[in-house]
């Protein structure tokens, strides 16, 4: 029977007006209208903690190379509308944006944190349809024309193409396609089918599953491009299936690990700031959202809020718990990913072990989209480092600890509901912003339309100019071809393949340069086979030396967001080893290749093998004379 859910969409959040409205953040709380204080913290102590030293950020810029570049930190939103007096602490944020006269633009979303955040530090909001602003903030994927557009000093948050890894059919095919390639070392999404192109084999499966008697497989059904729960149903009967509209339907996972009775899933925010090499920074700080009924196996009445843990339905059920205070991270429906954590520690599991499986699984699902990603990315920005990206990886644990990837959201709520969430997510975006590095470059007076510096005003003009060649004919490929390799040599897109860049911007934000984990981890299968490898001295001694330090430095994710002082002065609060890097794209391909070619010899030599077994076989058996083929009864006659 299906039972479907009925998540309303979120209202739309209101334009949150001028920079230099009262807009109280206390500790993060985004209010509308009027400055109220209902959540600042009762004391001065409370206060205090979720501040971060004014010596830290003096002048809200850092630099390298010689260039200087914007620093943000929450403690500027936490000092807008706050009873404060306007002066050098608040202006220390405020001119940096002022000054330089920075702007972002936004689309497709008036998210009020992000405005404020950069209203915080001085940008102005331009027009949807200016191109002079630093930073293209949208909620969606942005056209590939938009982000040919844009100068080597202006930012956006995508990169074009991350529907490969946001889009739920094109994320498992992907991964299912690395899975055909590498093993069990991608083994972690459920089994899956996309409607109507797999129809028939579901029904096949079906069938199957039928004439064994076998007990047919229930599964959980979402259009492939939902979000918030919305059009999701259960079902066992591929009848039910609508076959008008493209559907995900995935074995339904039914040994979740449960808390406190409840089931959840983990929230973790990953920015990526390279395709090319991959290099990407997990959040220390996640969520954990239950819930808001107690776990039963079967499907029943108020299956959503058994069986779905999205906090846009869960809210609606008069049970659902609210984290009200922002000092309570392990109370209510949703808690921080560390409060969970140090639950499982208390509860005897290794904490560290699961969240370094999470890590593998993360990077595996980005190395799964990145041979395309990386490929438009470079092709369509004039700089590597023109786009960065926050994801919001949806991950359920089952009772094995083993993580499977529900999926990835292109642009995670970063709405403010709960006093957690505000706390966590400017912290978070700030974090986000100064990965971008977004460069101090005063958008109206730097050549800001000069289109000669624009690869995409270069491709647009020399495409004009290009020969009427037919699409697809042997001219139209080598002069694409030629085209390509222009770009890759023009200064700037070379140094997207050069090391060092980022390591320098690592040092820059955290004053040291950090162990670099090494994210090969594409032959890698013992994490993702947690009931084989339970413990880490159960590990082969080889994934043990390939995990090393990354497990013990994982114990940061169990870090408490509020009291825990090393991590409130400690801004950003990306987890240090945590910045996850690839190899040079070019490593990575011909790893591949060498990893395809070694199959393809062991299946030859198989092959050869057999036919050479076959071969002895027919050698050993004597050839049979006309006579005794005969059967014995003809020979008698
Ligand atoms: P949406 O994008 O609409 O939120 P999700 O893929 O995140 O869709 O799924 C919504 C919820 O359904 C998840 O938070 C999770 O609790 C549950 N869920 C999704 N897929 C599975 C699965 N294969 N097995 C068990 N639970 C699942």
């Amino acid at each position: 029977m299906p039972v479907s859910t009925s998540a309303q969409p979120d209202a739309p959040e209101t334009d949150w007006g001028s920079a230099l409205e009262p807009v109280l953040v206390a500790a993060g709380i985004v209010l509308d209208g009027a400055p109220v204080l209902p959540s600042r913290p009762a004391t001065a102590n409370e206060w205090q903690s979720l501040m971060v030293p004014s010596s830290i950020n003096k002048l809200a810029v850092k630099r390298y190379e010689g260039k200087k570049y914007a620093t943000f930190s929450p403690e500027a939103i936490s000092l807008v509308g706050a009873d404060v007096s306007f002066g050098s602490e608040h202006d220390k944020f405020t001119n940096t944006g002022r000054l330089n006269e920075l702007g972002f633009m936004m689309k497709k979303t008036e998210n009020r944190l992000v405005k404020t955040m950069l209203h915080a530090h001085g940008f102005m909001q331009c027009s949807p349809k200016s191109r002079s602003f630093n930073l293209f903030w949208s909620s969606g994927h942005v056209p590939p024309e938009k982000l040919r557009d844009l100068q080597p000093w202006q930012r956006v948050n995508h990169f074009p193409r991350s529907f490969l890894i946001t889009y739920k059919h094109y994320l498992y095919d992907n991964i299912s396609l690395m899975r055909r390639q590498f093993g069990e070392a991608y083994d972690f999404i459920p089994e899956y089918y996309v409607t109507p192109r797999d129809y028939d084999l579901l029904v096949e499966e079906h069938e199957k599953n039928e004439k064994l008697s076998v007990e047919p497989t229930m599964y959980i059904v979402k259009p492939v491009d939902g979000c918030q729960g919305r059009g999701i149903f259960f079902t066992d009967s591929p009848n039910d299936i609508p076959l008008e509209q493209k559907m995900l339907v995935s074995k339904y996972i039914d040994n979740p690990l449960l808390l406190d009775g409840h089931k959840f899933d983990l929230r973790v925010y990953v920015a990526v700031t390279s395709f090319n090499p991959l290099i990407c920074y997990v959040y220390s700080g996640g969520m954990t959202r239950l819930a808001s009924e107690k776990y039963l196996p079967d499907v029943g009445e108020k299956a959503e809020f058994v069986h779905l843990t999205n906090y846009s339905l869960n809210k609606d059920n008069q049970n659902y718990i609210k984290n009200d205070t922002f000092m309570s991270e392990d109370v209510g429906h949703k808690r921080t990913l560390g409060a969970l954590l140090r639950r499982l520690e208390d509860d005897g599991i290794d904490s560290e072990l699961l969240m370094v499986r999470i890590e593998d699984l993360i990077i595996k699902t980005l190395l799964s989209g990145q041979d395309h990603i990386a490929t438009w990315a470079k092709n369509t920005f004039i700089s590597p480092d023109n786009a960065f990206q926050l994801y919001g990886f949806d991950i359920l644990v089952d009772e094995n600890l083993k993580p499977w990837l529900l999926e990835v959201n292109i642009s995670p709520s970063l709405k403010c509901d709960a006093p957690l969430d505000s706390v966590l997510k400017s912290k978070m975006l700030s974090d986000l912003l100064n990965l971008a590095c977004i460069p101090l470059v005063n958008r109206n007076s730097r050549g800001r339309h000069s289109s000669r510096e624009s690869v995409g005003h270069r491709h647009v003009k020399k495409k004009s100019k290009q020969p009427n060649y037919s699409h697809g004919s042997p001219e139209c490929i080598t002069y694409a071809f030629k085209k390509k390799l222009e770009l890759e040599d023009s200064e700037l897109m070379k140094r997207s393949s050069i090391g060092g860049y980022d390591k320098m911007l690592y040092a820059s934000l955290y004053g040291s340069l950090a162990a670099e984990t090494k994210a090969d981890s594409m032959v890698q299968w013992e994490l993702m086979r947690p009931h084989l490898f339970p413990a880490r001295n159960l590990l082969s001694q080889g994934t043990r030396l390939y995990i090393g330090i990354w497990a013990g430095l994982a114990v940061q994710y169990s870090n408490k967001i509020n009291e825990d002082l090393a991590i409130n002065v400690h801004i950003p609060s990306v987890r240090a080893s945590c910045r996850l890097r690839t190899d040079s794209y070019a490593a990575y391909a011909k790893k591949k290749a060498d990893l395809k070619r070694e199959k393809k010899k062991a299946v030859e030599a198989a092959k050869a093998s057999t036919e050479e077994k076959e071969n002895e076989v027919k050698a050993a058996v004597p050839p049979k004379s006309s006579a005794t083929d005969e059967p014995l009864h003809e020979r008698c006659r």
